[in-house]
């Protein structure tokens, strides 16, 4: 069980494995260190996508994804992926984790730290599926808080999304099945 994430459909040989706690833990600490950095709309977006993903709405081990799907502007494919590496470096950085009420396990965290920035550095302008970007546009409603300058917690400073805080959610999550 747990997550898998991809760098693109047609690679399927090329993915990170996450068991279902750690990758609570890691999007919730993603989404601390990417709101932190995001200075543009576009990567406010890809942080609000990857941030969706979260198992206490979608439910738990159904939420990997492929990188190549997230909504990267192709013409600026460059800075998309280079905010996502700044992103997941910071997130060793210890980024907004004071806000947390748990102590994340480093050695863990760090490992999958290290396997998904493979991913990142892997992906292409090639790979890009500008399908499944529009679909996903297509489908988030109008209501979004993505739509409505990106509020975020009070508590975590992290965007919230169709489902609220992604941290929030984790600890609750987290309470419930302990
Ligand atoms: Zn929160």
């Amino acid at each position: 069980m747990g997550n898998t994430f991809w760098v693109s459909e047609r690679r399927s040989g090329e993915y990170v494995k996450m068991s279902n706690g750690l990758t609570n833990v890691f999007i919730s600490t993603f989404g601390l260190a990417a709101t932190r950095l995001a200075g543009t709309d576009g990567e406010r977006r890809i942080t609000y996508w990857v941030l969706e993903h979260d198992q206490s709405a979608r439910g738990i081990g159904t939420v990997g994804f492929t990188l190549a799907e997230a909504p990267f502007d192709p013409a600026s494919f460059d800075t998309g992926r280079e905010f996502l590496l700044r992103a997941t470096a910071a997130i060793m950085d210890r980024s907004g984790w004071e806000t947390l009420n748990y102590a994340p396990n480093v050695d863990i965290l760090g490992r999958a730290v290290e396997e998904f920035t493979g991913l990142v550095q892997r992906v292409t302008p090639m790979d890009l599926d500008t399908a499944a970007m529009r679909e996903w546009l297509a489908a988030s409603g109008p209501d979004e808080p993505q739509f409505h300058g990106f509020p975020t917690c009070p508590q975590h400073r992290v965007f919230l999304t169709d489902f609220g805080c992604h941290p929030c959610n984790d600890g609750q999550w987290s309470r419930d099945t302990s």
